[in-house]
């Protein structure tokens, strides 16, 4: 699964940054999954969007930054810390002067992010705030469920998805290929939920918050995620034809993790859990999940 890159105008490729939920965890027990927390990078050909800013930014910003776009757009799940916190460590792109970070949130009733970015970015929380950095930051607010178009033509459409404070999920539609990212979410008593089942309706890539097991899941209800149980269901339910499951749970360890997807993929073969640095090229076959997808772990610093 790993690919040339960047991508061809027509495909949709999805590379990993960051899958860890809640914290970031390091430690040789987390060494194949990875530790960092959300960030995930889409090209629609070589057109990016990147999903939130968790810890993984600073790795997608230190490696891809012959690739960076003058213009980034940056499109927030929500504002959580696990999808924030690397913002100011996304280098080179805030170090640039010339360099303009667009953010896109969905989930604060129309308003954008920029006032709670200079909460969370502020003395004594943090020693500078935003405005210090030498790039611009252009903070726009919609509301989910709202598509979002771009100056380019390109559309990407939202969904408000229940979690604490709501979320936002992205759905891209490329090249006849589709891409939804469901996450943070918590499946509701009526699953799956109709509304979500169209959203992600033919999907080739269902990218959803599996950060319980159903095992674990009754001491954690209203934490505001879910299972890859509930994944697969909305998967099946929706005719998606694969499942990746990310916002992984910091206690995890590489053996659980390879153990819960070998019982997913008992139930759905194209499921897998998301590796840091995996690439997928959305609409391809997913070859090798059978096997740990060490392919798949190119990590270059
Ligand atoms: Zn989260
Ligand atoms: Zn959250």
């Amino acid at each position: 699964m790993t690919l040339p890159y960047p991508a061809k105008d027509d495909s949709l490729v999805l590379r990993f940054w960051g899958v860890r939920g809640s914290t970031p965890v390091s430690g040789p027990e987390n060494a194949e999954f990875g530790g960092n927390t959300p960030c995930l990078e889409i090209r629609c050909g070589e057109r990016l969007f990147v999903i939130d800013a968790g810890s993984g930014l600073g790795a997608f910003g230190r490696n891809c930054c012959e690739s960076l776009p003058q213009d980034i757009d940056l499109l927030f799940s929500h504002l959580h810390l696990d999808h924030t916190a690397g913002l100011p460590f996304f280098k080179p792109a805030v170090l640039d002067g010339a360099r303009t970070i667009h953010t896109y949130c969905g989930n604060l009733d129309g308003a954008s992010a920029e006032e709670a970015l200079g909460r969370l970015f502020s003395p004594p929380l943090f020693p500078v705030t935003l405005d210090v950095l030498p790039c611009t930051f252009a903070h726009h607010g919609f509301r989910a469920g709202e598509p979002l178009t771009f100056a380019d033509g390109i559309r990407v459409d939202t969904i408000l998805l229940d979690h604490p404070q709501g979320s936002t999920g992205y759905r891209f539609d490329h090249g006849g290929k589709r891409l939804c990212i469901i996450s943070d979410i918590e499946h509701g008593a009526n699953w799956p939920d109709p509304d979500l089942c169209r959203f992600v309706e033919g999907a080739d890539l269902l990218v959803y918050d599996g950060m319980f097991t159903e095992g674990e899941y009754p001491c954690c209800k209203g934490w505001g995620h879910s299972t890859w149980q509930k994944g697969v269901e909305l998967a099946k339910s929706a005719g998606a034809k694969a499942l990746a499951i990310i916002h992984l749970h910091p206690c995890h360890s590489d053996v659980q993790l390879r153990s819960v997807e070998a019982e997913m993929q008992a139930e759905m073969p194209t499921a897998f859990i998301a590796r840091e640095r995996q690439s997928i090229e959305v609409g391809r076959p997913l070859v090798g999940l059978a096997e740990p997808p060490v392919v798949a772990l190119a990590r270059r610093a």
